[in-house]
């Protein structure tokens, strides 16, 4: 397997920098997603590492080489697209013997491979069937099991699962997760569906604007987004802001009829960044909600209920001309206008400056 370097990559198309000046390591036998709303150049930095796109400045390496003038051919990948691309007049066995046939195996080892590859991918029903007799989803398991039988370097799939129905959608992550593991394959997974990428990837790399945000573990980017905007992109909903005022002769985030006192150690780091006007971020799955106003905590007004799922729903909340929201269990009693109050535990807090960049 291979690891993939992208060391100051831009990429100008016109007037759009579509990447920008993206530095980003694809971990040999791990598989990172390309996470971020359309346009943010997921698909172009994907392009880049296939060969199917030029870097306007900046350099690809797969290992220590320097492949940024190898033509697509030469570079030991293979490519899976949201729209299939298998050979329309060939059967599946064919479509999936040809690359071996190109390397030159034998024809009991093509035999072999193939039977291997589709038993894995539960296509061997379907090897004597031409590709316009397929459904959706089992088109896309015919182009992953092309993928995997040509065993590259490199895999690099462009939002997959999007055309799929929900259900082979399900038991593709998972097939795709466990070749992953088994095979140790270093795959680049760009999509734009955050459920995609917390549960299949190893590392997610968030882009927006062309620019990376944040290269981490999926439990890094949940629990300890760098930004406002990832700590808004990721969950659901996403992280609740809140702009406060740091008082430090009272240890407290002030806002408009409210005040949360900090612990010595948030007291300690916001004083020595001369921190002062200050967002505080908690997700809505870690509000704590308390039915009634006499209770401690920040008071809030619910403005409306929104169900979520079977268990769950969603508390729209007004704090000081602020709105946040919380999920809580469906058996919480509170009601549209209700005052309720609100805890927010430490260890789920984190406190970004007025840029939307982390403190702590
Ligand atoms: P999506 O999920 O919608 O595909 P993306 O994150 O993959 O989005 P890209 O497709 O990489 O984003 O596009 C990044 C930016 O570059 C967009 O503004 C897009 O319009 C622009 N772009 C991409 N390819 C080209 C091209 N060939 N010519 C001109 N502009 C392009």
């Amino acid at each position: 397997m291979v690891e993939v370097y992208l060391e100051h990559i831009t990429k100008i198309f016109g007037n759009v920098v579509a990447v920008d000046d993206l530095t980003l390591r694809f971990r040999e036998g791990h598989l990172t997603s390309l996470l971020g709303p359309s346009g943010c150049g997921k698909t172009t930095t994907l392009r880049i590492i296939a060969g199917l796109e030029t870097p306007t400045k900046g350099r690809v390496y797969f290992d220590e080489q320097d492949v940024t003038d190898v033509p697509t051919e030469k570079r030991d990948i293979a490519l899976v697209f949201q729209i299939p691309t298998i050979y329309p007049t060939m059967n599946v066995y064919d479509n999936l013997a040809f690359p071996l046939r190109v390397k030159g195996l034998s024809k009991q080892d093509i035999d072999r491979r193939v039977k291997e590859v589709s038993e894995l991918m539960g296509i061997s029903h379907v090897l004597d069937r031409m590709p316009s007799a397929l459904d959706a989803g089992t088109t896309q398991k015919v182009a992953l099991a092309h993928a995997f039988i040509k065993e590259p370097g490199v895999y690099l799939l462009d939002e997959p699962l999007t055309n799929v129905d929900p259900v082979t959608r399900i038991e593709l992550r998972t097939l795709l997760k466990e070749i992953q593991r088994k095979y140790k394959a270093t795959m680049v997974y760009v999509t734009h569906d955050q459920t995609e990428s917390m549960t299949l990837a190893d590392y997610i790399a968030v882009m927006r604007l062309g620019k990376l945000l944040q290269f981490d573990t999926p439990e890094k980017i949940y629990m300890a987004p760098k930004n406002t905007f990832v700590g808004w992109f990721i969950g659901n909903p996403g992280m609740n802001f809140l702009d406060v005022t740091f008082d430090q002769r009272k240890g407290a985030l002030i806002g408009e009829g409210f005040e949360y006192r900090l612990s010595e150690e948030f007291k300690r780091i916001l004083a020595e960044k001369n921190a002062t006007e200050v967002k505080l971020g908690i997700r809505p799955e870690h509000i704590l909600v308390k039915r009634g106003a006499e209770q401690e905590g920040i008071k809030a007004k619910c403005t409306l209920i929104e169900p979520f799922s079977g268990d769950r729903k969603i508390l729209h909340l007004e704090v000081g001309g602020m709105e946040l929201k919380a999920k809580v269990s469906v058996s919480l009693d509170v009601k549209e206008g209700e005052i309720v109050s609100l805890e927010f535990s430490p260890e789920y807090i984190h406190i970004y400056d007025k840029a939307g960049e982390l403190i702590i």
